[in-house]
């Protein structure tokens, strides 16, 4: 109502406040879903179908409303995550869209777990590059009760070195003692991804369920940990799909949305390209999953070079935090282009390093290309502490 108030007082007339009424009336109705997403409301189906469907919604106001709602939450600030594929391959899961799962040819370099020794040098370099946080990524269906104790040794070791970042773990299924145990020994986040509705999870992996990847979700929010967990859009899914997966994490509270796009890696049963996303299309998921989700991280992650293109740079709008150096086996855009990009529109990075200096320090080459094309790691990228 204050913006009405606003242009009754400048209106000398009843019929000019009518007239400035019906100029902005559109821009009303942007302002409005802002509004509600900061009140908590939550959107209505036909709304949230709107959003993704209807394009006589302009995507430059519906990015602008969106932004007011990150705005609010996280002001211009982008949270940096970078990812340490901790073990690359080997795993039995079918996951059509993994480069390491059983089903797919891919052609990744494939190693065992890397030594604590190395996984901690990671996280020494992922925090000197600006990261908020560290991730650690473990292929498999579920953690062990031998991995859960690894995994307390790492994060004891890293957590004594930088007591106040975070730590992401993505390692399959954990269970509800595990994740308590993960919890106490200092863990802040829990990654388990969503990645598509439950009606449509059974095209994407046959060897795990989507209630399988819930109960985990459902475990760490028990154990007190923070949830990143998000979906993988251009699966073949519909805008229903989206939705359904945008409201799930809602109803979760997941503080954490990595919003990815399918990386077709040539030798993955997901693995052609030829998806119909388009970048006006991912922005609008982008906007339904922050009006959504408000206050959560939004993260505009995997395959965001090869399908956003020229608008990379409009994701920041309604998602606050991306992935640096790449994704776990697909190579990404070059630090040096995306900490650039960040700053020519005017964001900053939570860090405490600034970025007006890791520019300066950073190599405009740093081995990892540009190229529109999906490749593939190599060795040296994927274990850079060796
Ligand atoms: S996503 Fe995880 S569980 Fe699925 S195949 Fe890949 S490594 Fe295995």
């Amino acid at each position: 109502m204050d913006i009405l108030s606003t242009w009754a007082k400048e209106a000398v007339d009843n019929r000019q406040f009518l007239d400035i009424l019906y100029k902005h009336m559109d821009r009303l109705f942007y302002l409005e879903l802002a509004r509600r997403s900061m009140n908590g409301e939550q959107l209505d189906n036909a709304a949230c179908a709107g959003i993704l469907s209807d394009t006589s919604l302009e995507i430059l106001t519906l990015l602008d409303a969106a932004y007011q709602v990150r705005k609010h939450y996280f002001g211009k600030e982008v949270r940096v995550h970078i990812l340490n594929n901790a073990q690359n391959g080997h795993c039995r899961e079918d996951c059509h869209y993994c480069a390491q799962a059983s089903s797919s040819a891919a052609q990744i370099e494939e190693y065992g777990i890397k030594p604590d020794e190395e996984i901690l040098q990671e996280a020494r370099q992922a925090y000197a590059k600006g990261a908020a946080c560290y991730c650690m990524v473990f292929a498999g269906r579920g953690a062990s009760q031998s991995r859960i104790e690894h995994l307390k040794r790492l994060l004891a070791g890293i957590k004594s070195e930088f007591p106040d970042k975070e730590i992401c773990v993505s390692t399959g299924f954990v269970s509800d003692e595990g994740a308590v145990e993960l919890k106490k020994a200092g863990l802040d986040r829990l990654n388990h991804n969503l990645n598509t509705s439950e009606a449509h999870y059974p095209n994407i992996c046959t060897t795990h369920t989507f209630t399988d990847r819930l109960n985990t979700l459902l475990a760490a929010k028990a154990a007190g940990l923070k949830v990143c967990s998000g979906m993988i859009v251009g699966m073949g899914e519909n805008n229903a799909d989206i939705i359904e997966v945008a409201l799930r994490l809602r109803a979760l509270k997941a503080e954490s949305i990595p919003v990815n796009l399918l990386v077709p890696i040539e030798g993955n049963v997901l693995g052609a390209p030829g998806s119909a996303l388009t970048p006006d299309f991912i922005l609008r998921v982008l906007c339904l999953f922050r009006f959504l989700n408000p206050a959560s991280e939004i993260r505009v992650a995997a395959g965001r070079e090869i399908h956003l293109r020229s608008m990379e740079v409009m994701a920041l709008y309604p998602a606050n935090s991306l992935f640096l150096q790449g994704y776990l086996n697909a190579k990404g855009a070059s630090n040096a282009r995306t900490l650039q990009m960040i700053k020519d529109a005017g964001f900053s990075i939570k860090s405490e390093v600034d970025l007006d200096e890791l520019l300066e320090r950073m190599p405009q080459q740093d081995g990892i290309t540009d190229s529109p094309k999906v490749l593939l790691k190599t060795l040296k990228e994927l274990r850079p502490a060796i």
